[in-house]
């Protein structure tokens, strides 16, 4: 919005003066902010004028325990008052815990090893150097793939439009079609460091990876020394139903990266190395002035108790089951895709921008992840009356983005 006078200033909402102060200060990295939010609750979400959205996106699959969890706020509070920073010299009990928590949840009993950071890419990027120190520096991801937005995670993301402007780019990547064995297969070689797969790319769109192929590509790497390395920086921490999006497959991979909903919005991100590549980073190789912070690591534990506790990885499972089902029962969504509460669906006309406008007029939070592509990641304790309180609203939100039969 722009204002040439006062009267204009005095009738503009509260949320448009403060868009306008945004532009004004924050750097456009991301084009204008189509809300702006002020408090939460649940899965709820309040702007500053009042209104209010159920937020069916969740932070881009972060707000694990929704908005004011009472025990991620509690287990916060707690922490900054016993013990807020402590440097990288020292360690302390939260950051231990943590480590110990997640590698038996997800390293299926291999031995392993966590590095904390603050961040997905940040964590890739830790993983990335992991890759180098087996002295080996080819890479193969996937094509679509989404690995965050630093140089070296870049250099793994496909996306022409993100990696151009930044090009030179570490180099030795390579990508191959997602799911593609006989590609994989064909591109692996002895002197291929490691295979990076996202088990469901979430941002290409909500696609998912076949046991098949995480397996195929297990055995691939396996049999030319390479490391396997699953980014579950969006998948992984019970979004999907399961701990880890590629725990139905079996496969136990050498490195894994986590971030987004672990600590339920409290910044933090984990690289896991199992097996041998746990040793991979020695002292001195790497390091990170807020990494395993005990705040961010009590946050994450308080989410990791609350979904045991809450059972949120089976009403994660049900809730997207639901929704998927729901979803599909509409002629105008081509094909629904996704796992637990990490859902993506294919619109019949190139109609997902007005769509995810139609459904925030209508006080719903979902997003775009292409022209006809929609991602639903809701937080893991929403609830059936809120699955199906969308799914009512649902003909009417195509019906007003223009979406025909
Ligand atoms: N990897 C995957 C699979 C992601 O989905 C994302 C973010 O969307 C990232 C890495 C980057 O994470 P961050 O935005 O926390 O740097």
């Amino acid at each position: 919005m722009t204002t040439t006078s006062n009267t204009a200033t005095s009738t503009a909402s509260t949320s448009e003066r403060w868009i306008e102060r945004y532009a004004g200060a924050v750097m456009n990295t991301f084009g204008p902010p189509k809300l702006v939010l002020e408090r939460g609750e649940g899965c709820r979400v309040w702007d500053v004028d009042g209104r209010s959205y159920v937020d069916f996106l969740g932070g881009i699959a972060v707000n694990t325990l929704g908005h004011a969890h009472p025990a991620l706020v509690g287990a916060v509070h707690a922490q900054m008052l016993r013990l807020g920073h402590i440097s990288n010299f020292f360690a302390s009990p939260p950051q231990v815990e943590l480590a110990e928590r997640l590698l038996a949840l997800t390293a299926c009993g291999t031995d392993g090893r966590v590095f904390f950071c603050n961040s997905g890419a940040e964590a890739n990027e830790a993983a990335f150097k992991m890759t180098r120190r087996t002295g080996r520096t080819r890479i193969i991801a996937m094509e679509d793939a989404f690995h965050g937005r630093t140089i070296g995670a870049l250099a793994l993301t496909s996306k022409p439009a993100y990696r151009e402007p930044f090009e030179p780019l570490p180099g030795d990547v390579s990508w191959v079609p997602y799911g593609d064995l006989a590609a994989l297969e064909a591109a692996v070689d002895e002197y291929t460091a490691a295979v990076v797969i996202e088990p469901l790319q979430g941002e290409a769109g909500v696609n998912v990876a076949s046991a098949e192929f995480l397996q195929g590509a297990r055995s691939i790497t396996a049999a030319h020394g390479a490391l396997l390395w699953l980014d579950e920086i969006q998948s992984g921490m019970g979004r999907t139903g399961t701990w880890l999006a590629s725990h139905p497959s079996g496969v136990v991979p050498d490195i894994v990266t986590l971030a987004k909903g672990l600590a339920g919005g409290v910044p933090i991100g984990a690289c896991l190395g199992l097996g041998e590549a746990a040793t991979l980073l020695q002292p001195g190789n790497h390091g990170t002035t807020f990494g395993g912070n005990p705040v961010a690591t009590a946050a994450a534990l308080a989410v990791i108790s609350a979904i045991e506790d809450d059972g949120l990885l089976a009403n994660a499972t049900a809730m997207g089951d639901r929704l998927r089902a729901g979803l599909a029962a509409d002629a105008r969504v081509t094909e629904v895709r996704g796992c637990g509460v990490l859902v993506g669906l294919t619109l019949a006309a190139a109609r997902a921008p007005e769509v995810v406008a139609a459904a925030l007029d209508a006080g719903w939070i979902i997003n775009a992840t292409g022209p006809d592509r929609l991602r639903f990641a809701p937080p893991l304790i929403v609830s059936a009356a809120e699955v199906d309180a969308l799914l009512a609203a649902w003909p009417s939100i195509l019906d007003a983005a223009g979406v025909g039969a």
